[in-house]
């Protein structure tokens, strides 16, 4: 075993090399998402086979120190140890398939980012298909709207498929069984424990599902005049949310709103300052620029550089989505600089979609309707909103389940040839939704997650149940009110939550930040 201090000098150094390559993807990839450009997408794939590289050399020593962690007496050198050890696991292979899985995953983000479905003879983009099946009565051009979400599917298919293989070789050839188990471990989770929480939530929603599902039918069917409720008869192409109520209609609280400024003023609240950020952000949709919205960390040189890309328009699912990725960004501002390179960033995925649910959705809560949005007419609507957060809740789940499952099995051999049967059967099966007779599409690849953020979906679901007891927590022993309202709770995640960064395993980040032990 080499001394601390070998160690240390190792981990300084180490950190010289890898803080400008790392900064480099950083950069290239937010120049892709906003442009779109052939260019931009070989700057990234250069930029992150030049990151590969860097663990080249050093990994069985890093091992070896991870191996015989424990006799480090620093806590925070063996944290250092832990994270290094899994960041150089996680890149170990031969260079060809390194290189090509960066060449693949780029292209994927290119398609996706460059794809248009076409309705009525036009092109459009996410967010037109979104507004068709969120407000269109007309069921024939509903059915135009899901279908053209769904091409998309057909020209990724194969570079998904590949892409599995090959993560798999890397994944048998460190020992796992596939590349399913092993990203769990490298993020730190326990694959039967994960397995354990996913079933116990099948069979807790099952019941209440079916209930919610069978009343959305029964509504869905007089809406349309259908004798059956199509996919399309939902209301975003995978039925991640409940479709509108009717009566409820979210999107007036937002029609002549800057969403920018409901957005500062509600962080501005719990005295997060996201000012900078937003100066540093690109919040509006034009051609060639990504339609998702992500937050994105620009090196880990304070002051941070930390960005949003969104593409804004004035209605409750943008204002939920700005809510939810300045989360993610207050939290990347806020981890303490003071902290080694490599534990200078968020403790888990699962911690960072925490605080980015819990901020999306006040979005529909009366209370923050109330007080930021100055809605005064919620009469009656508080009931409907609750039923909806409810229902929310429930149909993320199922469709949480879907992917993961999903995920499960096309790792475990992603060449068998029924893989659109299997998406159905599960869809069919968990969301309860009928697969339109004859169907035989690659679906599951036109979600973008299975191609380029693989093994990631259980992170929203972790991320769902540590908000509810975060926020929990807050109210009951930190603000004794709503915690939006109260700056107490902004210094309270700073310290508890943002602060320690990855200075500890994310579980007893959680548990110390809500007290659960
Ligand atoms: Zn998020």
């Amino acid at each position: 075993m080499s001394s601390p201090a070998e160690i240390e000098a190792f981990i300084l150094g180490f950190e010289e090399r890898v803080a400008p390559v790392e900064k480099a993807v950083k950069e290239a990839w937010w120049k892709l998402a906003t442009t779109g450009t052939e260019e931009a997408r070989a700057e990234l794939v250069r930029a992150g086979m030049e990151y590969n590289r860097l663990f080249e050399d050093g990994y069985e020593k890093v091992r070896g120190w991870y191996e015989e962690r424990d006799a480090l007496e620093s806590p925070l050198l063996r944290r250092q140890v832990e994270v290094l050890y899994r960041t150089f696991a996680g890149r170990q292979g031969d260079e060809e398939t390194l290189d090509r899985i960066e060449e693949l995953e780029a292209r994927a983000n290119a398609i996706y980012g460059n794809h248009r479905g076409v309705v009525r003879d036009e092109a459009v983009g996410e967010n037109e298909i979104r507004e068709i099946l969120r407000l269109s009565d007309d069921g024939s051009l509903r059915r135009e709207a899901w279908e053209a979400s769904k091409t998309v599917g057909r020209e990724v298919e194969e570079t998904v498929r590949e892409l599995a293989r090959l993560r798999n070789r890397l994944a048998r050839e460190a020992g796992y069984p596939d590349h399913f188990h092993r990203a769990l471990d490298l993020q730190e989770i326990d694959a039967g424990e994960l397995e354990r929480i996913m079933s116990e939530l099948e069979s807790a929603t099952a019941a209440p599902f079916r209930e919610l599902k069978d009343d959305l039918d029964a509504k869905l069917e007089a809406r349309f005049g259908a004798k059956a409720v199509m996919p399309w008869h939902l209301s975003d192409p995978f039925f991640q949310e409940p479709p509108e109520d009717a009566a409820l209609d979210v999107d007036r609280h937002f029609r002549d709103r800057d969403l920018r400024e409901l957005t500062r003023r509600t962080y501005d609240s719990l005295g997060l300052d996201v000012r900078g950020v937003m100066a540093k952000s690109d919040l509006y949709g034009r051609d060639g620029k990504n339609q998702h919205a992500f937050c994105l960390s620009v090196g880990r040189e304070y002051p941070y550089d930390v960005r949003v890309l969104a593409n804004i328009r004035p209605d409750a699912y943008w204002m939920n989505t700005m809510l939810h990725e300045f989360g993610h960004a207050v939290y990347d501002r806020h981890v303490n600089p003071r902290l080694p390179y490599f534990l200078r960033t968020i403790a888990h995925t699962c911690t960072t979609e925490a605080i980015a649910l819990m901020m999306g959705s006040l979005s529909e809560e009366p209370g923050w309707l109330r007080t930021f949005a100055g809605v005064s007419d919620l009469d009656g609507d508080e009931e409907r909103l609750a039923a909806r957060r409810r229902a929310d809740g429930l149909v993320f789940t199922r469709w949480a389940l879907v992917v993961f499952n999903f995920e499960r099995e096309l790792y475990a051999d992603p060449d068998r040839d029924d893989l659109n049967e299997l998406w159905w059967e599960l869809v069919g099966r968990l969301q309860l939704v009928n697969q339109p007779p004859g169907r035989d599409e690659p679906d599951w690849a036109a979600k973008i997650h299975v191609a380029v953020a693989p093994v990631y979906y259980h992170n929203y679901v972790l991320g769902h149940l540590i908000s509810a007891q975060l926020r929990n927590h807050l109210e009951k022993h930190v603000t004794h009110g709503p915690f939006y309202e109260n700056e107490v709770a902004g210094r309270y995640l700073i310290e508890s939550f943002f602060g320690p960064g990855a200075r500890e395993n994310w579980r007893d980040t959680v548990l110390r930040a809500t007290e659960s032990r």
